[in-house]
This record gives C-alpha cells, sequence and structure tokens, in this order.
C-alpha cells in the first residue's frame, strides 16, 4: 500500500516535471515567431555605439558623419543656435572635445534608447495590462478566484502567454527599474517614456497592491505556474518538496542584491543583472550561456520554492514591497469571522498570510493571487480597500473542525 502511494507519488512528480519542461520549451519556440509577428524594432541594440574621434578641429559635418545623427539633433546636442553652421570645428564654437564628447554620447544613446522601442506594441501592452488587472481585482473582490482557475487558466491562457510569449520581455516592471538605474549611471541621462511607465507600475501597486507582479508581470507569472504545476490542488502542498523560507532571509539577500546592482549601475555604469536576466527567455535569440544557466536555475527552483527571482533578486520586487504598504487594495481580516485555523496561511504560497494574520510590522510581499480568499471556509478573508479592522485580543473558543488554535498560534 505504501509502495504504491510512493508510485503514485514519484508518477506525478514525473508528471509536473515533464509538463513543466513542456510549457518552457512553448515559451522558447514561441516567443521568437511573436517577436516577428511584430516587424518592430528589435528591443535589444543590434550594433555597439560609434567610437568618436573628437578635437578641437572637428567640425559639425564630421561629428554628422561619426554618430549618424541628424543636423538638428546634433546642434540640439551640443547645444549650439539651430543656424549653426555645419563647417564650424567645435573649437571656433567654443565647445571643449571632452564636453563634445559626453554630449553626443547621451544623444547617441537616447537616440539607441527611441530606436529600440516598438511603440505600438508597448501601448497595446499597457492597455490590455489596465483591462487585465481590472478583472482580475473585480474577481478577487468577489472571490471568484479559486487557486484552480488561476492555474488553469489565468496564468497558461493569459499572463504567460499574451504578456509573456505574444509581447515579449519589453516592457516589464523589472526592465523599468534595472534599465532607469544604467542609463543613469552610463550617462547621467533618464528616458521619459520609461520614467513614466515605471510610474504607471507603481501607481498600480497603489491602487492594487502588487498585482501588476502577481498576474502581469511576464518572469513573475512563469515562476508562478511552475511553483503552482507543483502542487496538489487538494492539499495544497507539494507534489515533489517546496519550502517557505524566512522572509527575513529572502528579503535580505534581496536588499543586498539591490543595493549590489545599483551601487554599480549608478556608480560605474556596470549592468550585471542583463547578462543574467531571466526575462530573456521571450527574447531567446538574445539568450547567452550565462542567461540561459539563470534562467534555468530559476525555473528549476521555481517549483520548489515560489517565485524565487522575485523575492531574492528583483529591484522592482524590492521596489513594490516598499510601496505596497500604501496600496488601497489588499488582503485584509475579519476577525470576527476567522476562527483561526490557519487555512489561509497554509495555502498562501509564502509567509504573506502569517504575517498578514497577525498583523506583523515587516509582512512579506503579497503577490494577490487570491488563494487565501478562496481557501477560507468562513469567508473571513477580503481583497478590498476598507479599513483594516485591529486584531482582537480574546482567545477563539475551539471548533469542532479546527485544533484548539488562537490566532497567534496560526
Ligand atoms: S517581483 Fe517578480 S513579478 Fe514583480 S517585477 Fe520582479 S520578476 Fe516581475
Ligand atoms: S496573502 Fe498569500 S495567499 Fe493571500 S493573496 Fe497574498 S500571496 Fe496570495
Amino acid at each position: 500500500m505504501v509502495f504504491s502511494i510512493e508510485r503514485d507519488h514519484m508518477k506525478r512528480g514525473i508528471q509536473t516535471v515533464i509538463v513543466a519542461g513542456i510549457i518552457v520549451a512553448m515559451v522558447l519556440l514561441l516567443s521568437p515567431i511573436f517577436a516577428r509577428w511584430w516587424h518592430g524594432p528589435t528591443e535589444t541594440p543590434t550594433a555597439p555605439p560609434p567610437v568618436l574621434t573628437v578635437t578641437g578641429q572637428t567640425t559639425i559635418a564630421e561629428l554628422i558623419r561619426q554618430t549618424g545623427l541628424e543636423l538638428p539633433t546634433l546642434r540640439r546636442a551640443l547645444q549650439v543656435p539651430p543656424s549653426t553652421d555645419s563647417a564650424q570645428s567645435l573649437g571656433a564654437l567654443g565647445i571643449a572635445p571632452a564636453a563634445a564628447q559626453t554630449r553626443l554620447q547621451r544623444a547617441l544613446a537616447l537616440r539607441t534608447q527611441e530606436a529600440t522601442k516598438n511603440w505600438r506594441k508597448i501601448a497595446s501592452k499597457f492597455l490590455l495590462w489596465g483591462i487585465w488587472l481590472t478583472g482580475v481585482v473585480f474577481l478577487l473582490k468577489r472571490r471568484r478566484i479559486t487557486p484552480r482557475l488561476r492555474l488553469r487558466l489565468l496564468l497558461l491562457a493569459v499572463a504567460v502567454l499574451v504578456f509573456g510569449i505574444m509581447y515579449g520581455a519589453d516592457q516589464s516592471p523589472m526592465g523599468t527599474v534595472k534599465d532607469t538605474l544604467v542609463l543613469w549611471g552610463q550617462h547621467h541621462l533618464l528616458f521619459p517614456p520609461r520614467l513614466i511607465a515605471l510610474a504607471v507600475f507603481l501607481l498600480l501597486v497603489i491602487l492594487a497592491h502588487k498585482s501588476i507582479c502577481g498576474w502581469g508581470c511576464q518572469f513573475g507569472v512563469l515562476q508562478d505556474l511552475l511553483f503552482h504545476l507543483n502542487r496538489d490542488g487538494k492539499s495544497r502542498t507539494g507534489i515533489l518538496p517546496q519550502v517557505k523560507l524566512p522572509f527575513a532571509v529572502t528579503n535580505s539577500i534581496r536588499i543586498l542584491v539591490v543595493i549590489v546592482t545599483t551601487g554599480l549601475a549608478l556608480i560605474w555604469g556596470i549592468d550585471l543583472i542583463e547578462p543574467v536576466n531571466p526575462f530573456t527567455i521571450y527574447n531567446p535569440t538574445h539568450l547567452a550561456i550565462t542567461g540561459a544557466v539563470a534562467v534555468g536555475v530559476l525555473l528549476v527552483a521555481s517549483l520548489f520554492m515560489y517565485r524565487p527571482w522575485c523575492h531574492l533578486a528583483c529591484p522592482f520586487g524590492l521596489l513594490g514591497w516598499l510601496v505596497e504598504r500604501f496600496s488601497r487594495q489588499r488582503i485584509r481580516v475579519d476577525y470576527q469571522a476567522c476562527v483561526g485555523c490557519g487555512a489561509c496561511a497554509r495555502a498562501c504560497p509564502s509567509m504573506a498570510m502569517q504575517a498578514i494574520l497577525h498583523q506583523e510590522r515587516v509582512r512579506p510581499d503579497c503577490f494577490a493571487c487570491g488563494a487565501c480568499v478562496t481557501t477560507c471556509p468562513h469567508q473571513a478573508i477580503t481583497f478590498d480597500n476598507q479599513p483594516q479592522m485591529p486584531i482582537p485580543d480574546v482567545t477563539f473558543a475551539p471548533k469542532p473542525a479546527a485544533t484548539a488554535i488562537t490566532p497567534t498560534d496560526i
């Protein structure tokens, strides 16, 4: 009997790994097809910036030849009057070669940013994100998102397929933070459209908690999907073993990673994340060996731990975690209805629900997945914008269905 149970368990574990492999293969095969389908500019620079040779005798015409910039753009970059003749040299214009070089490199960096953006694709992606998250929040508030629905329909059919495979790696919440820091570190330059995108992502966190991470981020949902594939629908435990690491540990690692990567980006302009950027899985033709190894490790780890990249390294994950405390909509507990059975905390894929239940000061990221909402047999959990009532100073009476557990025991 025991042997047959173990054999069945092993069979389900192998099935999980096979299904996970098929999904990853599907992402790798289909993403390049959709990338070509968009017919837009590449999302990654295809050529390195030109090497400039600038002296006091270099003329505007020569700079046009070296940079490929148009005359009006070059005049603006060098901060000279619109009437400036292209035969004039930098010396005659009173511009030091080093200053000209810096200004031109900034103009070239800005041109690269603009040239690699597919504005039609980005605009429609944000529109779809808005519609999608509005629908998700609507369903969350009405307790309609069961784990099965989340796994079978929402993640696979919409989030991974549409925002990942069809729309690719750009834009992503993580990319807006990382690329802003790197561009500033390399050229002391801000790219306004990216700042707007970052502001929209943070606004979404303020309006609807981390639903953009939980339901819209390409790599976040892929990790989530793999984790849930390895989860028994009834017992809410892993088919293969799963761990919930203490948030103090994961968040300390994340803070350290973000401090190091931000410091290197801002001080030396070094992009430490790009070589291991897991979002490149949606742009696999640009996946180098380091990226492939990082993606492979993270996807395998996702089967055993909830969203390893989000919890251990993502800069937007950390920023969103800081901002989510100002969110209007969030998970709330009705302590009048709560019997302290702990079903919600067990259903939560991370340590978030446990901390919410105890109203701890430091709470792990909540990805607004809704598992706790639909799991509570007493409908004591909601996702809404009502004020949270304080935790009662009473011990709950034991209920027949639960052991004698008080809220502080959960
Ligand atoms: S925390 Fe996770 S879900 Fe959120 S942006 Fe980062 S990778 Fe995406
Ligand atoms: S507390 Fe946990 S289970 Fe509930 S929505 Fe947040 S992440 Fe999901």
